[in-house]
């Protein structure tokens, strides 16, 4: 099973999506990376989706990534007298800290953090900002705000903060029994909602460890300013479009996609964008030209990863969504400026002697027309510094961990293949070669280019290249 692409597919599993008959459909209609949203679903039935999907792993003998989601501090107003209440824009309303059933004049909120952060002229946005209010006074358990754009307030609706830095932790109990649940499990990445600060990083860390990569979903304004440590903090980051475009502008989004795009490949950590790439296909066969062009633009900016959200999940389509989101990265990359677009955005050099002899690999192999890089890669770090270049060959990428394997899957251009411990170089390089043969990435007579950090054990270090001509 070989992708005829270099950028990656994530879809998020649901209703639509969670029979083993649909992953089955789905990873054979190009999804890498499978996302489990832990803000619907029990842990039941997510472990169910985990064993079906490490099934399918067994049966294709490829690897597949497991991405699990946290909820995070996600606000939300409580109950209303008859599930719904209009406010109007000029009206002042109240939000109370506890109770239910309120009026406009009691409006349970009940989140004490917010009374602790907000003052007045802050903004609330209630129902993915739909609706908005304007903080005028408070006290310890009420807020007095005007309505600046009004709508209807039910039961539940989300509420964002874009001007208030909350003193929250990242996880909440109910996202730190889902961590822990999701690790036991064994997923391959963690994606951590609503991160606004570096330590919030550092502290999910601490419960992680390394046994998962660390996703930090952007969010938040807040995170944004502090974007670089996240970055180098985290181990992967989405762009997380649908709360950042209720947090900022919608105008603002697309600069900072690319912005985050381009920190994140010189930073050599995977980015996926994510979120309404293709969302009118919830309920039509097709996408509208406008969400084609979307995830066209992503693949230009050279992000590793496109994400289906609810056209997965919940839609009518999920397969149709998959395909269709293949046969656009396939289109873009076989574009005729789509090298020249990827090289312009290609942040500088690292100078390094990592970063510079991964270089020198994908420029010797594309200099001698090789027929693929061999990345020997304990961390992944090799594999990831070598798509860094985003090269035109493919990136066969042999590791000795099925850990390493299955985030590989959210890398771009890397065709993982699990291997066991080599000794000695040559044994590296027979390996190099059978896979290469094997796997259908080269024929008799061809070159490649192998690159590798030795010692082999000592993760991080990328130090060493060579070129095989094949019998
Ligand atoms: P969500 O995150 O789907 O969990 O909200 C992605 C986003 O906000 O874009
Ligand atoms: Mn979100």
């Amino acid at each position: 099973m070989r992708r005829h692409r270099r950028a990656k597919i994530v879809a998020t599993v649901g209703p639509a999506s969670d029979s083993p008959e649909m992953l089955k459909a789905l990873l054979l209609a190009g999804v890498d990376t499978f996302r489990l949203n832990f803000s619907h679903g029990t842990q039941s039935h997510h472990a169910e989706v985990h064993a079906a999907i490490r099934a399918l792993e067994q049966e294709v003998g490829r690897p597949i990534g497991i991405l699990m989601d946290l909820q995070g501090p996600k606000i939300r107003v409580g109950t209303v007298r008859d599930g719904k209440l209009t406010v109007e824009a000029g009206e002042t309303i109240r939000f109370v800290l506890s109770g239910s059933d309120g009026d406009r004049s009691a409006i349970p909120l009940p989140h004490p953090e917010i009374f602790a952060a907000v003052a007045p002229g802050h903004d609330l946005l209630i129902d993915d900002g739909r609706i908005r209010v304007r903080v005028s006074s408070l006290g310890s358990d009420f807020i007095e705000a005007k309505v600046i754009v009004g709508g209807v307030i039910s039961n539940h609706k989300g509420v964002n903060l874009p001007g208030t830095v909350l003193d929250v932790s990242p996880l909440t109990a109910k996202d730190r029994s889902d961590l822990e649940f999701g690790l036991r499990l064994g997923v391959d990445w963690v994606a951590l909602s609503f991160v606004q600060k570096p330590s919030d990083v550092i502290e999910a860390r601490g419960l992680i460890g390394d046994r998962a990569g660390l996703m930090t979903k952007i969010e938040k304004p807040a995170a944004l300013e502090r974007i670089d440590d996240i970055i180098q903090l985290s181990d992967a980051i989405m762009v997380a479009r649908g709360d950042l475009g209720v947090e900022i502008p919608h105008e603002d989004v697309p600069g900072r996609q690319k912005e985050l795009v381009r920190a994140c490949r010189l930073a050599v950590k995977p980015v996926i964008v994510a979120t309404q790439m293709l969302d009118s296909m919830i309920s039509a066969p097709t996408p509208t030209r406008a969400e084609t062009s979307d995830v066209a633009t992503a693949i230009y900016d050279g992000a590793d990863a496109v994400m289906l959200s609810a056209e997965s999940a919940a839609g009518r389509y999920p397969r149709e969504a998959v395909e269709m989101m293949d046969r656009i990265i396939r289109s873009i990359e076989h574009h005729k400026m789509y090298r020249s677009i990827i090289a312009a955005t290609q942040p500088n050099e690292e100078q390094t002697a990592p970063h510079a002899v991964a270089t020198a690999a994908a420029d010797l192999a594309s200099v001698i027309h090789a027929a693929a890089i061999v990345a020997y890669t304990s961390s992944g770090t090799t594999a990831a510094r070598v798509a860094r270049k985003r090269p035109s060959l493919p990136i066969l990428a042999i590791t000795p961990s099925r850990e390493v394997s299955r985030r590989l899957c959210l890398l771009w251009g890397a065709h993982s293949v699990l291997s066991d411990d080599v000794r000695s170089y040559e044994e590296m390089v027979e390996r190099a070669t059978a896979f290469a043969l094997e796997e259908e990435f080269a024929s008799s007579r061809d070159l490649l280019v192998v690159v590798a950090g030795i010692p082999f054990a000592q993760a991080g270090t990328t130090n060493n290249l060579r070129v095989i001509s094949l019998p």
